[in-house]
């Protein structure tokens, strides 16, 4: 994919961008009321505000349409900051366009980017449009589907792209909203380099009181901008009230949150780094020769399993090797957690390789 990065975008962007603003546009009002606050605090470049909303069931509130298109310009004109949306439909588009230089930037729902046929769509109706487009992830932890999506819109040309990181529904028990799933966006930031990453810490969060954690780990896994909800009056939000910030509360989250550099392109950081970085990957080079010796010894014992025919599974020796293991990290000082999960990984691996020696 051909991105251009994020400072490109606009002239004077900063790094982290921060975009903040209702969930939903309700009246002309609570859009200005909340915009004018924001547009006071230094830090947010981009206003946000949904005026078409995706919701889970019908009879809840859909949002104001058309009209508050007029109520975005009004931002447009009297502060400031960029004006960003979603759009769901070529519907939507078209009608962003017929009131142009009101939108800077579409972001796309994760409703939406769960559905390749409708993400074609929007982007056929953006071939030939000079408006950046931010993606959140889909529903499912589906890297492929994010991909894909984001895919589409770089194929008719868009190439100032973001991808929003919003979280996945939770399958797990979790007091979050949706689970954050951290590797999938580090998977994704690994895949393609210049790809922006927004990180969404209140559709992860689901309440306030989670935001500030969400929003500095993200931080320090090094995204390029967080979406923020905030609305003048959160308690009576007519979509995520649980979630949203007041301005006051977003500027003091923004004042607590710590601003950490990457020292990727510092050569100093580098070079102080570099002693140390050799000891890591001489011990990951130990460790996976240790892990090679360990599948050897593994594939012997498949071979006498095979003659002797012995099941795969021993489970009285798989639940000693985690007893004494985890037992083992605990005195070491490491996370019995982590270890079993590091064993069980190992183990699936070990059974497919003993799998392979039975059918051979
Ligand atoms: C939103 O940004 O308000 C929204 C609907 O988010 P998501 O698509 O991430 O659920
Ligand atoms: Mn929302």
């Amino acid at each position: 994919m051909k991105i251009i990065p994020l400072k490109k975008w606009f002239e004077n962007f900063e790094r982290p961008l921060i975009i903040a603003g209702p969930c939903s546009a309700e009246s002309r009002n609570q859009v200005f009321k909340t915009a004018e606050e924001i547009s006071k605090l230094e830090k947010v470049s981009v206003f946000r505000a949904g005026i078409w909303k995706p919701r889970t069931r019908p009879n809840s509130f859909e949002g104001v349409g058309e009209i508050g298109l007029k109520w975005l310009k009004e931002v447009k004109e009297k502060t400031n900051l960029l004006i960003s949306t979603e759009v769901a439909t070529p519907k939507h588009i078209e009608i962003c366009l017929k009131n142009p230089r009101i939108i800077d930037i579409f972001w796309i729902g994760a409703r939406t980017t769960s559905s390749p046929f409708s993400v074609q769509e929007l982007a056929n109706s953006l071939r030939g449009v000079d408006i950046p487009v931010m993606v959140k992830n889909p529903i499912n932890p589906d890297l492929d589907l994010w991909i894909g999506a984001l895919e589409r819109f770089n194929k008719v040309g868009i190439n100032k792209l973001a991808a929003i990181h919003r979280g996945f529904y939770p399958f797990e028990k979790t007091n979050l909203r949706n689970i954050p799933k951290w590797e999938i966006m580090i998977e994704l930031k690994r895949k393609f380099f210049n790809m922006p990453i927004i990180n969404d810490p209140s559709h992860i969060s689901g309440k306030r009181k989670f935001i500030f954690e969400i929003s500095q780990k993200a931080l320090d896994l090094n995204v390029d901008g967080l979406m923020i909800e905030s609305h003048i009056n959160p308690e009576k939000a007519l979509s995520d009230p649980k979630q949203q910030l007041k301005p006051f509360e977003l500027e003091v989250l923004l004042k607590k949150l710590k601003f950490r550099k990457s020292f990727e392109e510092n050569e100093i950081f580098k070079n102080e780094m570099e002693k140390n970085r050799k000891k890591i990957d001489l011990v990951d080079a130990q460790l996976l020769d240790l892990l090679m010796q360990r599948m050897k010894i593994v594939e012997e014992i498949g071979f006498y399993k095979k003659k002797n025919k012995l099941t795969i599974l021993q489970l009285k020796r798989w639940i000693k090797i985690i007893k004494t293991r985890t037992e083992n990290a605990k005195k070491l000082g490491m996370s019995e957690n982590f270890v079993k999960k590091l064993l069980e990984l190992i183990h699936k691996e070990s059974i497919l390789y003993q799998e392979k020696i039975m059918k051979n």
